[in-house]
């Protein structure tokens, strides 16, 4: 079959890889390369497995870190306390690392077999359907690609998914903004050393990490009205005005604010159908379960392999591999997003007094038993 797959993202790459043996895969991606922006994810869960099946899993592993934990920071630089991820791993089976979403990205690139058709710079505007069995995109420079099936892994906006499920086009908003970007800062990498640094505060948080010995990423969130669905632009002076005081290494962080970065709300979407005729959406586009799960992009990943799974196994009949891409993969999915619409509330606290219950459950978390099936229950999330 002719392939095309809207984003080049983690999702896109994913399923790239997967379908490049058996099709002609070409994939369009409107950024002018790699992306470089982003956060540090953790990596375990349904991602993990299917990275296994995919044979990238060295690959994604080689460019990832296993930290020593989380240690809480007040805004006087004084620390309130510290989360060992040594639990979370053994509770994973081992199977569990942290990893920038850049590299998460160049690692699936390194493994993407030379069949496939990756164009940077090119913007898809619209998608049609041309018979039971062909779709059409066409892009910002007015060319339209025909194909046998197109795949939208345009991310959370993705328009497609107003095409493929009318009345779901728009994210669902969770009340909070996240900005993240890197830097060079080899003091300041040392001084934070194995563990990541979150900010113990209200209405804002800040997380501080050493992506490497030389650069420092980090990650400021804040509460916002969840009505407002625009995207938001990044303004670095925004951040440095907002974020300050949170900690003297946020206050460090905020010096080196780029004039471009990763800002957008955290949000999720919903599609109650994942194709129509020989369009289909996959990762973000089909169910982002947004930062506060924990797992966009592993589900990505999982999700992009399941769907070339059923591909792959229903051979001609590209829609029973559609219908089973969703049978079998729509409930790992949901059972995700649902326990993102669940920890929406406790991601920041709002008050002094949902602090300090935070504190005391971090507290909890340190008694022998309780750290062991707390580390369960967010693995199995
Ligand atoms: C640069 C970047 C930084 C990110 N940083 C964070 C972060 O800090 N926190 C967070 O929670 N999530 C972040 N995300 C989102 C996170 O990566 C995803 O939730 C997750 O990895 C799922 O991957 P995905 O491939 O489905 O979507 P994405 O990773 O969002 O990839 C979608 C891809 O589609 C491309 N695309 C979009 N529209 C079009 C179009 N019309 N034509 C062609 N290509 C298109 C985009 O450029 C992008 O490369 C980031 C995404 C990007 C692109």
């Amino acid at each position: 079959m002719d392939i095309t797959i809207v984003g080049g993202g983690i999702a896109g790459l994913a399923v790239a890889h997967e379908l490049a043996p058996d099709h002609d895969v070409t994939v369009l991606e409107s950024s002018p390369g790699p992306r470089g922006g982003g956060y540090m994810i953790d990596f375990f869960g349904p991602g993990f497995v299917a990275a296994e099946r995919m044979g990238v899993i060295d690959e994604l592993r080689s460019r990832g870190h296993v930290f020593d934990g989380v240690r809480y920071g007040l805004p006087d630089g004084s620390q309130s306390g510290t989360i060992d991820a040594a639990p979370l791993v053994e509770a994973a089976g081992g199977r569990y690392f942290s990893i920038l979403r850049p590299e998460v990205e160049l690692g699936l690139l390194a493994q993407l077999p030379s069949t496939v058709d990756l164009r940077y710079d090119v913007r898809v505007v619209g998608t049609r359907d041309i018979s039971p069995e062909r779709a059409a995109v066409s892009t910002a420079d007015g060319d339209v690609l025909e194909s046998d099936l197109v795949i939208a892994c345009d991310g959370v906006r993705s328009p497609i998914r107003e095409h493929v499920a009318p009345g779901h086009g728009e994210i669902l908003p969770m009340g909070y903004r996240a900005a993240s970007y890197l830097f060079e800062d080899p003091q300041l990498a040392s001084e934070l050393g194995e563990r990541l640094l979150m900010t113990d505060t209200i209405q804002r948080v800040g997380w501080l990490y050493a992506a490497d010995a030389a650069r420092v990423g980090v990650m400021l969130s804040e509460r916002v009205d969840r009505t407002d669905t625009d995207r938001p632009v990044p303004d670095p002076m925004r951040l440095q005005r907002e974020f300050a005081g949170l900690h003297p290494q946020i206050d460090q962080a905020l010096t080196h604010a780029p004039d471009s970065f990763y800002d957008d709300l955290v949000a999720q979407s919903y599609a109650p159908r994942w194709s129509r005729g020989r369009v289909v959406l996959a990762g973000d586009a089909a169910h982002a379960p947004s930062l506060l799960a924990g797992q966009g992009t592993s589900l990505a990943i999982a999700g992009a392999e399941a769907l070339a799974r059923g591909l792959r196994a229903a051979g001609p009949h590209v829609e029973v591999g559609l219908a089973e891409y969703e049978r079998s993969w729509r409930p790992t999915a949901e059972k995700v997003r649902r326990s993102g619409r669940l920890s929406a509330s406790a991601f920041i606290p709002a008050t002094t007094f949902q602090l300090r219950l935070q504190q005391l459950g971090r507290r909890a978390i340190g008694l022998p038993g309780v750290s062991h099936l707390v580390t369960r229950q967010f693995i199995a999330a």
